[in-house]
């Protein structure tokens, strides 16, 4: 049984609706098969949400992201320079450009180049495992971008899929 970590009370288990998950930067990716646990004390009413194998999201979140045939937007860029683990400095050195061009892509200001962009997704495909598949990096980034991917996953047993029901519903 859940407890408040606000007032201690027992929290009561809400399952599935969709979760709007911005906390990863990202403005449209949508969760399914989460439980929200919400506090018994009306005067707290604070809600508590479990995001099971988060680790796991991410991977297939920026996999997903890696793959895709239109560039990046600059909220994409910033999610896989730092699911990778890099400051902006550090990326800056890892691609060979300069940390200012990287807050600059990062705000949408100057585009990233085709070379850089498929830098940066092979650095995410190569991260869980050798990334030998060179065929399909002639489409990488080979198409512009003009509005933000909606994703959607479920999780299932602490395992996370893409939600191929709600991709296909027409929004
Ligand atoms: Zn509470």
């Amino acid at each position: 049984m859940n407890k408040c970590t606000m007032c201690g009370s027992k929290m009561n288990k809400v399952s599935d609706s969709l979760l709007h998950y911005t906390e990863c930067g990202l403005s449209k990716v949508y969760l399914k098969g989460i439980f929200i646990y919400q506090c018994l004390n009306k005067e707290c009413n604070e809600e508590e949400i479990t995001i099971p194998n988060i680790e796991e999201l991410h991977q297939l979140l920026a996999e997903n992201i890696a793959t895709k045939v239109n560039k990046l937007m600059p909220e994409e860029i910033r999610f896989l320079r730092t699911y990778l683990g890099f400051s902006g400095v550090d990326f800056a050195d890892a691609a060979g450009v300069s940390p200012e061009t990287v807050s600059r892509w990062e705000k949408g200001t100057v585009n990233m180049k085709e070379v850089s962009e498929r830098f940066l997704r092979v650095l995410i495909l190569s991260k869980a495992g050798p990334f030998r598949n060179y065929e399909v990096l002639k489409g990488f980034a080979s198409k512009a971008s003009k509005t933000i991917s909606k994703h959607y996953f479920k999780v299932d047993h602490s395992h996370w899929a893409v939600d191929m029901m709600a991709c296909a519903r027409p929004t």
